[in-house]
């Protein structure tokens, strides 16, 4: 029976949530894992003893709420909520196709609202608990074709520091990471040809290559073991040749 608190990860089936998942994994921690493919969570490579998966979309505030409410019987009150899922789909403003902008802003946005409106109460009560959203680079600079991601990550970085001001004095810790460009699965969903030719071009001003997603995982571990009552409210990290 593990003694460490439960983790909850969002968008736990690839990417940086996957990464995230292994190192608190090695780590001994219990976690609950969420996300739409949980045959892609089911397929990680993770010692499951103390690993609970949920099929969650996080936009779904239902859904989300009775995972994280089931997983809290079992192994106590959420110590670290990750709101990691996101999606990015590129393109012109003037051609996109709307439904992808409600896409981005119903997942990035409305997606990490739910994530912490669901953890607050207890953490508060208790005096304990980390929130860290992930947000990106793209969450205070603006970068062609990608005007409703940028708006998502924008509202995620006002929307983590309004949340931080309102918790801080219950001892609650909410912490943003901003990350550069890594190749995860977040390109592959995007079908404009111009903006994926853009992005390939815009790859080689750093000389091609992008973050690891470990580093970014690793962040997130950073900023967890900091003691309760240190909050690194922000940690940007790009590759080195990111401009
Ligand atoms: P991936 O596409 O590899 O992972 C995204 C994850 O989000 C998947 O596990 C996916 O799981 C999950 N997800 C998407 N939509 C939903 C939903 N509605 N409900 C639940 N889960 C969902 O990309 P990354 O790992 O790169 O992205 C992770 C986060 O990092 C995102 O917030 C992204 O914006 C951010 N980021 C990524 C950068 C990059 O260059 N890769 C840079 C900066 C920030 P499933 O499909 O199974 O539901």
């Amino acid at each position: 029976m593990t003694t460490k608190p439960l983790i909850v990860i969002t968008g736990a089936s690839s990417g940086f949530g996957a990464e995230i998942a292994k190192l608190f994994n090695q780590a001994g921690f219990p976690m609950l894992l969420l996300g739409r493919r949980v045959d892609k969570i089911e397929a990680l490579p993770l010692d499951f003893s103390t690993v609970l998966i949920k099929q969650v979309d996080v936009t779904n505030l239902d859904d989300f709420t009775a995972a994280i409410k089931s997983a809290e019987e079992t192994y106590g009150p959420t110590d670290l909520l990750v709101n990691n899922a996101g999606v990015m789909l590129l393109g012109n403003l003037e051609t996109q196709d709307p439904s992808e902008w409600d896409t981005m802003l119903t997942t990035n946005v409305l997606g990490v609202l739910n994530g912490m409106s669901i953890v607050l109460e207890t953490m508060k009560q208790n005096k304990q608990g980390t929130i860290i959203n992930m947000s990106s680079i793209a969450g205070f600079k603006a970068f062609t074709n990608h005007a409703a991601y940028v708006a998502s990550k924008f509202g995620i970085h006002g929307a983590t520091e309004t949340v931080r001001q309102e918790v801080a004095s219950h001892n609650v810790r909410i912490s943003l990471v901003a990350p550069g460009a890594a190749e995860t699965e977040l390109l592959s969903h995007t079908t404009d040809q111009q903006a994926l030719s853009d992005y390939n071009s815009w790859k080689q001003t750093m000389g091609g290559v992008t973050l690891d997603p470990i580093h970014v995982a690793q962040t997130v571990k950073f900023i967890y073991d900091m003691p309760q009552n240190v909050t690194i409210r922000e940690i940007d990290i790009t590759a080195t040749k990111q401009e």
